[in-house]
């Protein structure tokens, strides 16, 4: 795997590649790799010549700073899942590299991000799209791979993608979990063994919610839903939301797509997760 912490030396590698007519599929995460990172680059591989991944913890989408120091990096064992992977290159630059000090753009994808996460995550969006837009003019990919774990990520991003015209393909992934339910996530590991144990109830009423669903029935499921989720010992719910999979407001008889969406404090981890009920 060839490893690049420079955009000079990186695009000057891609312009090559591309130039003979390799297919470059991209996935961008923020290290602390898992196997869900690890399915992206899986699928990235089926569908191109060239697996192109990065690491970069993105200070701007951070609206906590403690949550940005505490955030796990853990690049050696990364860069060897990886190589395991058949990952072809990993772009790993520092803040400096993608961020000159003077990133106060903000681009206005409308609504999306001010609803759900973005109203417990004020500018979250903001400095997603900020850093997306940039790898992406960086790395130049055919394809780009992101989890359906991050729902709302995946609206956002492809709104800017829509605004700019950008040349690019964006697959979503489904969600890897583990055998008990958990949702796949880097910040899995900040749970204690009793986090980990009340973390169950996130996937648990998410699929009951999947198993009772009938679309006349959403505000009795979505009140029971936040029964289930506030009973449980030290979780606390941020929000829990039956919405039209396109525009994220509640859902109703004619949404095409229906996606049940949770975030929630366990201990002092918060975790999102979600389910399609109609996809
Ligand atoms: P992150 O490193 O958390 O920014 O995630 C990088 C990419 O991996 C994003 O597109 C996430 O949606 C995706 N991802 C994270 N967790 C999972 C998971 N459990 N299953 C599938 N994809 C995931």
């Amino acid at each position: 795997m060839k490893i690049f912490t420079t955009r000079f030396e990186i695009e000057k590698y891609l312009l090559l590649r591309r130039n003979a007519g390799i297919a470059i599929g991209f996935v961008p995460t923020m290290g602390a790799l898992h196997q869900g990172h690890l399915s992206l680059i899986s699928l990235a591989g089926q569908r191109n010549d060239e697996i192109v991944c990065s690491i970069f913890v993105n200070p701007t989408q951070f609206n906590d700073p403690k949550d940005l120091e505490k955030y796990p990096r853990t690049i050696e064992a990364d860069i060897k899942l990886l190589e395991q992977a058949g990952c072809d290159v990993l772009f790993n630059p520092p803040v400096n590299e993608i961020y000159d000090g003077n990133d106060q753009w903000h681009l206005d994808i409308g609504e999306t991000e001010f609803l759900l996460e973005g109203k417990f995550r004020p500018g979250h969006y903001q400095g997603v799209t900020q850093v997306v837009y940039k790898l992406f003019s960086i790395v130049k990919p055919d394809e780009a791979f992101f989890g359906q774990k991050d729902y709302q990520q995946f609206l956002v991003i492809s709104k800017m993608v829509n605004h700019f015209n950008m040349p690019v393909k964006l697959v979503m992934c489904p969600i890897m979990r583990e055998a008990d339910g958990l949702a796949m996530s880097s910040r899995n590991v900040h749970l204690n063994t009793n986090d980990r144990l009340h973390s169950l109830v996130l996937s648990r009423t998410l699929n009951w919610i999947k198993e009772n669903f009938r679309i006349n029935d959403i505000p009795r499921l979505k009140k029971e839903a936040e029964r289930m989720i506030g009973a449980e010992e030290d979780v606390e719910l941020d929000y829990f939301e039956i919405a039209d999979g396109e525009t994220l407001h509640p859902a109703t008889e004619s949404s095409k797509k229906i996606v049940a969406l949770v975030a929630a404090k366990v201990g002092k981890t918060r975790l999102i997760d979600n389910i399609m009920l109609r996809p």
